[in-house]
């Protein structure tokens, strides 16, 4: 059959995930209660994406307008080097963005990896999963999709940005031919940034109990080219099961990547846990599978961080990181939006 035909007759027949059997779950498990939307719950850098997602959620907004709203708030915004435009570039220079949507209601997603010179690819993640056949476009093929859908190619790369990865450059070898300028603020910058993981997360329920997800980063600063984190990829950087919840993550994308993070969260959430012990969890399935020894100190435990964020269909929310991170996570629901705490495993890394 067709697809569009496909499409049409289960339309059609109206089947949706209340007329298919359930896959090896009891249907008490998978039911997680009662919905209590709007909630929205947003990694720590995005309290303007949770004010916005909030409030387009309480005026009757569609969930993936208002969370990729939110997150694209972010991207715009250059003050933050880990996402979008001015988000910091890979080792030559260049910015290379990743990002994923995830809607509950369809179970269908959609993702881009390693995408150039678009600023927004949150949304063209959200192009891909709805104007096209495929889950996850990348690289040049991505950029094109975009440029197809009207997206203006420009340089991600701004001032500051350029002049902290020529600081990287500059500082990375005494063997090359780069002589390093003075000590100034980008080395500041530098040092703060140079093993960074950032990106914005951010996941909703919304008032019919529906829930989606969007995950976006610039992925780990001076990456080799051609890198790609778990931000795109679905159930590492984020993961939706409508009967159950919601869960992304920021930090280093490649323990996710290995441990499909956000599905597993999704799954413990299932079995009866809270958000915030699914969190849990997970970090320390984590750290019983972290065995490259250049991935752990001397006391065994990882050498990286890791947070989740996560929501269930009762609107619980939760978060929690490997280590104490070092800010909380945003809710926005019918308390207004406020920081949350996040739980952790251990207190701090070691030098
Ligand atoms: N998870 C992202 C990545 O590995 C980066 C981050 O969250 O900081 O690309």
């Amino acid at each position: 059959m067709k697809r569009r035909e496909f499409l049409k007759k289960t339309a059609a027949l109206g089947i949706g995930s209340a007329l298919l059997p359930a896959t090896g779950f009891p249907e008490s498990s998978r039911d997680q209660g009662a919905a209590k939307g709007p909630v929205v719950i947003v990694s720590g850098n995005g309290e303007v994406a949770a004010r916005h997602a909030l409030k387009q959620l309480q005026q009757g907004g569609e969930v993936l307008d208002a969370i990729i709203g939110g997150v694209t708030l972010v991207e715009d915004n250059p003050e933050d080097i880990t996402v979008g435009y001015g988000g910091l570039p890979n080792e030559d220079g260049v910015v290379q963005l990743d990002a994923a949507v995830m809607h509950g209601p369809t179970h269908n997603a959609g993702g881009v990896a390693a995408i150039e010179g678009i600023r927004n690819p949150a949304k063209v993640a959200r192009l891909v999963m709805e104007r096209s056949d495929h889950v996850l476009l990348v690289g040049e093929g991505a950029k094109r999709f975009a440029k197809a859908h009207g997206f203006p190619e420009e340089n991600l790369l701004t001032d500051k940005t350029r002049k902290i990865w020529l600081k990287w450059k500059e500082t990375l070898s005494d063997q090359d031919k780069w002589f390093p300028g003075p000590d100034d603020e980008y080395s500041e910058l530098l040092r703060e940034y140079r093993h960074n993981y950032g990106t914005i997360h951010c996941s909703a329920l919304d008032a019919n109990g529906d829930l989606a997800a969007v995950t976006t980063t610039s992925g780990l600063s001076f990456k080799i080219p051609g890198r790609v984190g778990d931000s795109p990829i679905i159930g590492a950087g984020l993961y939706v099961d409508n009967a159950v919840g919601a869960a992304g993550s920021t930090g280093r994308g490649e323990a996710n990547l290995t441990n499909l993070s956000c599905f597993m969260i999704v799954e413990f959430m299932r079995m009866g846990k809270s958000p915030q012990e699914a969190c849990l969890e997970v970090c320390r399935r984590i750290v019983d599978h972290n065995r490259l020894p250049h991935l752990r100190h001397k006391d065994g435990r990882p050498n990286f961080g890791v947070n989740f964020y996560a929501v269930n269909r009762a609107g619980e929310t939760g978060g929690a990181g490997i280590y104490r991170p070092s800010r909380g996570y945003w809710v926005g629901d019918a308390k207004g939006v406020r920081e949350l705490e996040m739980g952790y495993l251990f207190e701090r890394r070691e030098e």
